[in-house]
């Protein structure tokens, strides 16, 4: 089973001409088969973890460690962490100019499998998953990301889940601008995967209700750059009914 493990992470953005700490010391571990849930107000520097887990440029590291398996991610290129594994589905997924849906698939899951699925199965995979994700076959003709609305893209982060079938899947603010039709639809996907048992879930939101459609096993309150409460799904519902306010006061 693998193990994502952040460990004392700090990290910096340049705004501003000045260096800002963000992340102020983060640990956490995920495992294969675990689902957790990083909650936290806005600015407290949820998307920062993902994005620096992504190996986005903006992000210096500045010290700790994130490994998988004991390999470090760090080190590896943006490609290698996907090839390892690591799935990333963006708060503000990026374009992909000129490639379509369906190839952008095909080349992620031969990166990923280090071979190229068999032609007729993967077809029959795609189509069964995007009707079940409801979409319409043409989305597959599309360029990734290229004006695509907030629900499409969310629905196309879940489709590449289901067909890359990462170790560990981060996802930030998977449910943001999604209607409650959509929610429940994304939520499902994310469910199936889970149900296989596979995928070690790392669900960043600021909102408690995705959680009424996927149950984590472990809650976490983000807060000034780090991990300020750990819990089980009580603590999500105690969110719900208290909001932030007792940890932006307290820490952040
Ligand atoms: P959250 O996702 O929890 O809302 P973010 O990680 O987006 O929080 O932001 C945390 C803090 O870091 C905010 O103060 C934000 O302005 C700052 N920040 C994040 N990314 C950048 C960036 N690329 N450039 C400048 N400031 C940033
Ligand atoms: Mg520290
Ligand atoms: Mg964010």
């Amino acid at each position: 089973m693998a193990t994502l493990e952040i460990r004392d992470l700090h990290v910096t953005v340049e705004a501003d001409n000045a260096t800002k700490e963000i992340l102020k010391g983060v640990d956490l571990t995920v495992k294969q088969g675990e689902t957790h849930a990083i909650m936290g107000p806005n600015g407290s520097g949820k998307s920062t973890l993902a994005y620096s887990l992504a190996g986005h440029p903006k992000y210096t590291i500045t010290s700790g460690s994130v490994t998988l398996d004991g390999e470090d991610v760090l080190e590896m290129e943006v490609d290698e962490r996907a090839r390892a594994g690591v799935f990333l589905a963006m708060q503000y997924p990026v374009e992909v100019p000129g490639v379509s849906v369906s190839n952008f698939l095909r080349t992620s899951a031969t990166a990923i499998r280090g071979e190229a699925p068999k032609l007729r199965t993967w077809v029959k995979e795609v189509k069964e998953t995007m009707e079940r994700l409801n979409m319409d076959p043409s989305f597959a003709e599309r360029n990734v990301n290229e004006g695509f609305s907030g629900g499409e893209k969310k629905r196309h982060e879940i489709l590449q889940l289901e067909l890359l079938k990462p170790k560990i899947a981060i996802l930030d603010e998977t449910d943001s601008g999604l209607d409650v039709d959509a929610l429940r639809i994304v939520s499902e996907g994310i469910n199936r995967v889970r149900e296989q048992g596979e995928v070690g879930t790392l669900l960043v939101t600021h909102y408690t209700r995705i959680l009424r459609y996927i149950k984590p096993d472990y809650v976490h309150v983000f807060a000034g750059g780090r991990i300020v409460e750990s819990g089980g799904a009580e603590l999500a519902d105690q969110l719900e009914n208290e909001g932030y306010d007792k940890y932006v006061k307290g820490g952040a």
